[in-house]
């Protein structure tokens, strides 16, 4: 067996299988580009589901979480901590917000705002106990916990993990009539993410996040985005909302946030909103440690320049084009997507999306299939024009064998 082979064969001998992955047993990496155990080069095309939007080992982020390191690590939340005041003050202002709770992964982050929501709607809002609502999308992502997967209507996601959590109503995407009608005296939110990522990299039609924006004002109710996928850089601007010009409540944040070095996440919203918290009544052992602020501080540093935002929405126009051009000539049914992010939708007769996934390795691609015959393209914002262009060879010569 190939040391490859044999790796493979140790990892699903002793781990829980809820995961496929593509067989390749990645041992480095640097930008773009990552190494397997047998030294070769696979261009990274998924950055870890917007994880590593700022490249692999980026040197900045490295040299912050290494001085870091040598400092201090973890104080847990009992004390406070000297590089906790500045992330929360610089994360509050990147969003434009005032308030910001930390926490470690997406799902954590969706969790507090779930929570933040119910106590905001029955100390400000007047719900009686027990009825919060929160309106969510089909289709929608955010997380793997027992609350977050009672809203999926994925069965792959839901099946056998009842009884599930009762306070939310499910209503098609992008359907502005839809969610309308669901929102009710007792709701809550309207959770949504600005762009379906899991889901195929859906983008809502024109107006519907405006259309969102205007009714959860009229209607008293809180508007979360969830931006752990689509913000921090990956379409070209901070936020995906931006594309629209909407602000929502409250933002949810994690991936890019801890540059690809350590998870990081937070909700970020008004004093108002955040402000129903009262000591002992949310936290985590880890939630805002000094190492994950240091790495974050680094980030919103990067952000700050515009210069990924810029990056990504050049490059994302580039790919955009590039792609639009597959449409139609029977390999490629659809192409989704803003910024360095595309959802495509290969043609069932050129084979599912794991199949072409696993084309695209052998040729040096790295990518991650979604729902069937979709694929998705997220490269770390940090590649160059020639590697993307060389990635998209790639993709065109799979498509068209
Ligand atoms: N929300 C969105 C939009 C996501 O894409 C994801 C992960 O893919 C999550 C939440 C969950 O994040 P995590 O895997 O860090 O829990």
């Amino acid at each position: 067996m190939s040391v490859t082979e044999t790796s493979i064969a140790a990892a699903e001998a002793h781990s829980a299988h809820n995961y496929h992955p593509l067989p390749v047993v990645v041992a480095s990496a640097d930008g773009a580009w990552m190494t397997d155990v047998e030294g070769r080069r696979f261009l990274d095309m998924l950055a870890g589901y917007s994880a590593l939007n700022f490249g692999h080992g980026n040197r900045r982020l490295i040299e912050a979480a290494k001085a870091q390191l040598e400092q201090l690590t973890l104080t847990s939340r009992a004390f406070h901590h000297d590089r906790f005041a500045a992330f929360c003050t610089q994360l509050a202002e990147l969003c434009g917000m005032e308030m910001v709770l930390p926490m470690n992964t997406g799902a954590e982050a969706v969790e507090t705002a779930v929570k933040t929501a119910r106590k905001w709607g029955y100390r400000t809002k007047g719900v009686p106990d027990g009825r919060a609502k929160i309106v969510v999308a089909e289709n929608n992502f955010h997380g793997r916990t027992t609350t977050i997967i009672s809203f999926s209507t994925d069965p792959e996601a839901r099946a056998d993990y009842g009884p599930y959590t009762p306070g939310f109503e499910v209503v098609p995407y992008g359907d502005p009539a839809a969610l309308e009608a669901a929102v009710d005296e007792d709701t809550v939110a309207v959770l949504l993410e600005p762009i379906q990522g899991e889901a195929g990299v859906l983008v809502p039609p024109a107006g519907y996040l405006p259309g969102v924006r205007e009714l959860t004002r009229a209607r008293n109710v809180l508007f979360i985005a969830d931006e752990i996928q689509s913000g921090l850089g990956r379409t070209g601007r901070t936020f995906a909302c931006e594309h629209e010009h909407v602000v929502p409540d409250v933002y949810i944040l994690g991936k890019a946030l801890g540059g690809g070095v350590v998870p990081v996440s937070a909700v970020v919203s008004s004093a108002e909103v955040l402000g129903v918290f009262q000591p002992g009544e949310h936290g985590s052992t880890f939630g805002g440690n000094p190492l994950a602020c240091a790495v974050a501080l680094e980030v919103i540093a990067m952000l700050r320049t515009g210069e990924f935002q810029q990056r990504a929405a050049e490059l994302g126009d580039h790919l955009h084009r590039e792609l639009g051009l597959l449409v139609g000539g029977g390999s490629v049914e659809a192409v989704r997507g803003r910024g360095l992010w595309a959802g495509v939708d290969v043609a069932p007769a050129r084979g599912t999306g794991r199949e072409i996934s696993e084309k695209l390795m052998d040729r040096g691609v790295l990518v991650k299939d979604t729902h069937g015959s979709t694929i998705r393209l997220a490269p770390p914002l940090v590649i160059s024009k020639e590697d993307l262009d060389w990635g998209l060879d790639q993709l065109r010569t799979v498509l068209s064998t």
